[in-house]
């Protein structure tokens, strides 16, 4: 076996634990396998071994990539996303995680609108109310709702969110605990074009805490692909 089936196997094993743990069923937990800074050729090593789910985070990355790629596979961008950037996404993706705004919700809107399809999207949650950090306080997060949910195209499938870096794994377990907790508040309001299905949490250092608190989707790069070169480095 490749090393990357190997450690996607070996994943998909921790994934099922975490779920017996708590009593989930495994498959109620996608692995989307975090391509990005890869190349098609490890896209396609991963599709082989029966991933389909692969994420990206930059538009010009994605564009060149996405062709190059044959596999039938399912693109979700997890990445920051400027408005103006997002015609080149139109109709090549499943899934955009990365909603954090009305002004960017809009734009995609406008966009699928153009090819009269609709787009599953996630709202990204700044969980750990970091000032750096992209995503939707806590606080505003009713107001996002409400107002992405009414546009055409767009459906809300759930929350996203990237937790503050805690050098202990076990750290970061409340964040994805409040987590679920925002999106059961939502589920609650019973607003037309909104589920609360998906929570995206969880990366290579904390996916099994994640999965134990209520993940749906787990975006996994490294322990897939291998440490990455920083972004501009050969
Ligand atoms: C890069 C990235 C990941 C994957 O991180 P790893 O630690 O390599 O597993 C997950 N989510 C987002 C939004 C990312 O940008």
């Amino acid at each position: 076996m490749s090393e990357i089936a190997d450690n996607i196997a070996r994943i998909q094993e921790r994934i099922a634990a975490a779920c017996r743990r708590v009593d989930r069923d495994p498959s109620e937990v996608r692995l989307i396998a975090v391509s990005k800074v890869k190349p098609a050729a490890q896209v396609e090593a991963a599709f082989a071994s029966g991933q389909k789910l692969f994420g990206e985070s930059y538009v010009q990355e994605f564009r060149d990539k996405a062709p190059q790629v044959q596999a039938p596979v399912e693109w979700h961008f997890i990445g920051g996303l400027q408005s103006n950037k997002v015609k080149y996404l139109r109709g090549k993706l499943a899934m955009i995680h990365s909603v954090d705004r009305l002004s960017l919700a809009q734009e995609i809107s406008r966009q699928w609108q153009k090819i009269e399809q609709p787009i599953q999207v996630l709202l990204q949650v700044n969980i750990g109310l970091e000032p750096q950090k992209s995503g939707c306080l806590p606080a505003d997060l009713e107001q996002l709702t409400r107002a992405v949910g009414k546009l055409p195209q767009l459906q809300i499938r759930g929350l996203m969110c990237l937790p503050p870096h805690c050098d202990a794994a076990e750290a970061v377990r409340p964040y994805f605990r409040e987590m679920r907790q925002l999106a059961k508040q939502l589920e609650q309001l019973e607003l037309p074009g909104v589920s609360m299905q998906e929570l995206s949490m969880g990366m290579s250092g904390d996916f099994e805490i994640a999965v134990e608190e209520g993940a749906t989707l787990v975006r996994v790069g490294t322990a897939i692909f291998g440490e990455r070169q920083k972004k501009g480095q050969p």
